[in-house]
C-alpha cells in the first residue's frame, strides 16, 4: 500500500470506513497513494444512534449531518468522499448502482479494494455491501484479461477489513497493518464521528488488542496500535 496506488473502499454506512481500516487508508494516503471512499449509504436510519435523541429527528437532517461527519473524517485521512446514499435498513443495491461502482474502480484504476467481511448475523447491511463491492470488481476486472464490451482493469488486491464482532462473522485476519504512527489521524477522524462517539472507546481497544496479538506475526512492543484484515482473493506475488 504505497507510492502512486490506488485504493477504494466501499462502506455501507457513512462511518463504517473510518473504524474499521481509518490507519490503514490514512497509512496509504500518508505513502503518496490515493484514496476513494464510496459510502452506499448515510446509516440514516440504523447507525446514527446519537442523532435519534435528538427530538424531532427527521432522515434528511441526519442524512445532512452524516455528510458533514464522513466528508470530514474522510478529509482527515486524506481520502476522497463519495456518497451513492441508497438508503440503510435494509441497504439494496441495483444494478445500475453496481455499475456505478465498477466505474470508480475503472476511473481510479483501482489497486487495493477494502470491502466488508462477506457475513454478519447483527447487520443487514454490511454482507450486501461486502457482495456488491466484489461483484462490482468482477465487472470491473472482466474475464481474465480477455477483451469485454467495457473498458477493465487488472484484478484489484482484496481485503476485508475488520467487522465489530469478528468472531461471529467467520473473519480470520491474515494480515496486520501497524497503524501506530498514523493513530493520531485515526483518532481526529473517529473524533468527526460525532453520531457514533460510543464507538471510539471500542475501536481504540480493538487495535491495541490486535497490536499486542500481532506480536506473533513478529510486531515488537513498540507497535501499540494495529489494524486487522482479510485477503478475499488470491495475491499475486512475483516470488516469495
Ligand atoms: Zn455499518
Amino acid at each position: 500500500m504505497d507510492g502512486s496506488r490506488s485504493m477504494v473502499i466501499v462502506s455501507a454506512h457513512a462511518a463504517d470506513f473510518v473504524w474499521r481500516a481509518g490507519g490503514a487508508i490514512a497509512l496509504h494516503t500518508e505513502a503518496g497513494g490515493s484514496a476513494t471512499v464510496v459510502s452506499l449509504s448515510y446509516g440514516e436510519n440504523g447507525e446514527s444512534g446519537d442523532l435519534w435523541r435528538v427530538p424531532g429527528q427527521t432522515v434528511e437532517a441526519v442524512k445532512e449531518h452524516r455528510h458533514a461527519e464522513a466528508s470530514s473524517a474522510a478529509s482527515a485521512l486524506g481520502a476522497e468522499f463519495i456518497p451513492l446514499d441508497l438508503g440503510d435498513y435494509p441497504l439494496e443495491v441495483p444494478t445500475e448502482s453496481l455499475r456505478q461502482l465498477a466505474s470508480i474502480y475503472v476511473e481510479n484504476k483501482t489497486d487495493v479494494l477494502l470491502v466488508h467481511a462477506p457475513e454478519d448475523p447483527f447487520n443487514p447491511d454490511h454482507p450486501v455491501a461486502s457482495e456488491a463491492a466484489q461483484k462490482a470488481r468482477l465487472l470491473a476486472m472482466g474475464a481474465g484479461g480477455v477483451p469485454a464490451s467495457f473498458e477493465t482493469i487488472p484484478p484489484p488486491v482484496t481485503y476485508a477489513f475488520e467487522p465489530h464482532q469478528p468472531d461471529l462473522c467467520s473473519f480470520k485476519p491474515d494480515t496486520f497493518v501497524d497503524v501506530t504512527s498514523i493513530w493520531p489521524i485515526k483518532k481526529a477522524a473517529m473524533e468527526q464521528m460525532a453520531a457514533q462517539s460510543y464507538l471510539q472507546a471500542h475501536y481504540q481497544t480493538r487495535a491495541e488488542q490486535r497490536a499486542f496479538q500481532a506480536r506473533y506475526v513478529g510486531f515488537g512492543s513498540e507497535v501499540t496500535h494495529v489494524e486487522a484484515f482479510q485477503r478475499l482473493v488470491p495475491e499475486r506475488k512475483e516470488r516469495l
